[in-house]
């Protein structure tokens, strides 16, 4: 490593490499771009394809156009990233002499939105008449950015300078002292010390600031040798690298030094230029070195970093070619929820408690790792047996206890598996692969693994199709609004009917808002297609009110992202009031995930909303995570029993759980009305049961409008 001619370590392809790897680690993409060319290059984008497919975009105006889709902004930050992105402004930017700015945004990664950071950053080459520069885009998530800033990181790759630099000079001789600190003075921060035991003093002081140590062998008091041995009981500053003096120069002693750690030497006379590449050098190193273990560590768990896992797991990859493996990938269900509920600190605890049971459960020949702030992932040979121990050891009932506690209800860890991978993939692909099976059991109580076949990826695909529609859908009116009768389990007459949003694609045909409504609750567009929905609805109830049609109450179907920006929730009040709406014409459906997901803001919104005059309805009751104490805090006038409980196979049991909540509802003075009733034999059994309301295909299946008026005028009423 040595440099015949200069004696310096030539650390330039190990600093290069580095640098590369930390990019990597930091950032999901970057791209450079030339504004006077009108090209763009991707430099690096992770395994994600949508961000690959810019790769295949020509021009840079085309680039910026379609960024915004193509790494699917959400939409609330579309329209400040998409002025943030305008080329023109970027290049009036530049020609000011500016060299960053950057943009925070919120983006779909990974199945879910994470905030994002993009900067751009002036072009080394970039002048007047010739502009380029930089992109960077990154996930910076909560969790992800603290990590980060606290390593105080991005400072340094930023500014492309490194740690701010104090060498401590060790010497006792007063004029090579001087000699030194002379030389080292113009560029570092210099302090001294006298003797080994001064320089143990100073250190433990102010070790972390200092980058180096200079340090003579030859002093009173504690020698080099013994400075050494006693710096290396110390955790952190036996890490600082040593440079020592010599003037003797012999081999042995040079052996000797390197044996105990020492980086380098610098021998009498002191030329200059030689110290100061020598020093260069030494910092240099130890500081991509000390980068890259903090790097390796993910800094909650202690289990490896995404990109050291990556990097093990191709390596293992590789040495193995004839083992065939599993990856295996996990998160915490609603891990957001409990945090912000519970507090950062049990959520750490949670996840260090996770990390560790991984660990118990670990095989040989695997690696575990954090692919994403709090997604863990396992490489393990197929047919891992300790497997099955472990989704044991998460199923709900073994994890009550632990969850306990923590002070929380319960825990629900979910597992995707992806088997026998593909190793043509890269190691993030097969991550993905097994975060999509995890996908698709998201919200399904008692499910908590999940295998990946192709299938759930044609899924993905298509939704991506649905996505890339979505505006167009609303403006060539694609959508359209059903209803589905409620009736009186008693009476048999109408008491009011739930607005159902369809789909007529001109490619798919009917799609139904199972498929498309979580697609868009993932982007955020499903606010704009109930405002849609919301205001057709309006429309129609004003319309029969004015030709004295009958009216029943119409219940909407309000999603978790109504609730997020209080314009979204208002929004409704807003509508009625523009079509003089009743709000006594209105029930709200809210689910009771969205509450559980979102407490604080869907609360404060069914407030508002139930202050104004619409009864709310609790959707789905049962399906999550039911807990009754929701009714304390929410307003709720009726509760709606999850079609699971009518249409499991019928039991005393399942009657038993029926006829209590229905009790208890009672007793909370609520109504109750049951979905998904599809025989009298259920009907009756509901009935017998004290349920008040029952909707389903038994009744009638959702109708378009004009079907549905005339069901009313023909049937029994109860209007308001
Ligand atoms: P949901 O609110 O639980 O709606 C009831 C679903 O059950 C509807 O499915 C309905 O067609 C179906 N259903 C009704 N009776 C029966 C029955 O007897 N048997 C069976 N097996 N199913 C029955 P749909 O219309 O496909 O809607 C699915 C979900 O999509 C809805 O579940 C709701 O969560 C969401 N959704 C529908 N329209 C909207 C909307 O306008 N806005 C929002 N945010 N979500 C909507
Ligand atoms: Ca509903
Ligand atoms: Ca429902």
């Amino acid at each position: 490593m040595l440099d015949r001619v200069t004696g310096v370590v030539s650390s330039d392809s190990i600093e290069r490499k580095d640098i590369l790897n930390l990019i990597k680690t930091v950032y999901n993409t970057v791209v450079y771009v030339d504004l006077t060319a009108d090209s763009h290059k991707v430099l690096y984008a992770t395994s994600d394809e949508v961000e690959r497919s810019l790769i295949k975009l020509e021009s840079n105006s085309a680039w910026f156009e379609v960024c915004a889709d193509i790494i699917m902004v959400y939409r609330e930050d579309f329209d400040e990233f998409r002025k943030f992105c305008d080329v023109d402004r970027i290049s009036s930017w530049l020609r000011k002499g500016e060299k960053y700015m950057c943009l925070q945004f919120r983006r779909l990664s990974g199945g879910q939105f994470r905030w994002s950071l993009m900067e751009i950053v002036a072009a080394e080459n970039s002048s007047y008449d010739e502009l380029a520069v930089y992109i960077y885009i990154r996930d910076v998530d909560e969790d992800y950015r603290r990590h980060i800033e606290e390593k105080n990181l991005f400072k340094m790759v930023e500014s492309n300078e490194l740690i701010k630099n104090t060498i401590l000079l060790v010497e006792d001789d007063d004029i090579s002292r001087t000699l030194l600190y002379g030389i080292l003075a113009p560029s570092y921060k210099v302090i001294t010390a006298g003797n080994g035991r001064e320089a143990l003093s100073v250190l433990e002081r102010d070790g972390d600031a200092v980058s180096l140590i200079i340090l003579d062998l030859y002093m009173p008091e504690m020698n080099g040798y013994e400075f050494i041995s006693a710096l290396k009981e110390h955790p952190t500053i036996k890490m600082i690298p040593i440079i020592v003096t010599t003037s003797h120069d012999t081999a042995d002693e040079e052996i000797k030094c390197f044996r105990e750690g020492v980086f380098d030497f610098i021998s009498k006379p002191y030329s200059s230029d030689v110290i100061i590449s020598r020093v260069n050098n030494a910092i240099k190193v130890n500081y991509n070195r000390n980068m890259l273990s903090v790097l390796r560590m993910d800094n909650v768990t202690g289990l490896y970093s995404r990109e050291y896992f990556t990097q093990m797991a191709e390596q293992m990859l590789y040495r193995n070619p004839d083992i065939e493996y599993d990856v295996i990938c996990s998160e915490i269900e609603n891990f957001r929820a409990i945090k912000e509920q519970y507090g950062i600190k049990i959520g750490k605890a949670i996840l260090q408690y996770v990390a560790n049971q991984y660990r118990k459960y670990q095989c040989d020949g695997s690696i575990i790792g954090m692919v994403r702030p709090e997604m863990f992932a396992m490489i393990v040979p197929h047919g891992y047996n300790a497997y099955e121990q472990m989704k044991y050891s998460f199923k709900p009932e073994n994890i009550d206890d632990k969850a306990m506690e923590f002070g929380i209800p319960k825990f629900v860890q979910k597992f995707g598996v992806y088997e026998k991978v593909d190793r043509s993939k890269p190691v993030l692909t097969m991550c993905d692969r097994a975060q999509i099976a995890m996908g698709t059991i998201k919200g399904h109580y008692g499910d908590n693994v999940a295998k990946y076949d192709s299938s759930m990826r044609d899924t993905l695909v298509k939704n991506q199709k649905i996505l890339t529609n979505m505006e167009e859908a609303i403006r060539s009116k694609q959508f359209q609004v059903w209803f589905q009768p409620k009736h009186d389990l008693c009476s048999g007459k109408v008491v009011g009917a739930e607005a159902l949003v369809r789909w007529i694609h001109p490619q798919y045909g009917y799609m139904s808002p199972g498929e498309f409504i979580p697609v868009f609750e993932a982007n955020g567009f499903v606010t704009k297609v109930d405002h849609f929905v919301w205001e057709q609805t309006f429309e129609a109830i004003s319309r029969w009110r004015k030709n004295n049609m009958p009216v029943v109450p119409i219940s909407i179907n309000m999603s978790r992202m109504d609730f997020i920006r209080r314009e979204d929730t208002h929004k409704i009040i807003t509508l009625a009031k523009q079509y003089n709406i009743d709000p006594k014409d209105v029930h709200l459906e809210v689910t009771e995930t969205a509450y559980m997901d979102n407490p604080g803001s869907v609360l404060d919104g069914v407030n508002e909303l139930k202050d104004y005059g619409f009864a709310i309805e609790m959707d789905d009751f049962g399906s999550g995570y039911s807990s009754l104490s929701v009714f304390g805090e929410m307003p709720v006038d009726v509760l709606k029993l999850d079609m699971l409980f009518i249409q499991q196979k019928q039991s005393d049991k399942g009657d038993k759980t029926i006829k209590y909540i229905i009790d208890l509802a009672k007793a909370l003075d609520l109504k109750v009305i049951a979905e998904g009733v599809e025989t009298v034999e259920q009907a009756s059994r509901l009935q017998n049961m004290g349920c008040d309301y029952a909707q389903g295909f038994f009744y009638s299946r959702p109708i378009p409008m004009d079907e549905f008026e005339e069901y009313v005028l023909n049937a029994e009423c109860c209007c308001v």
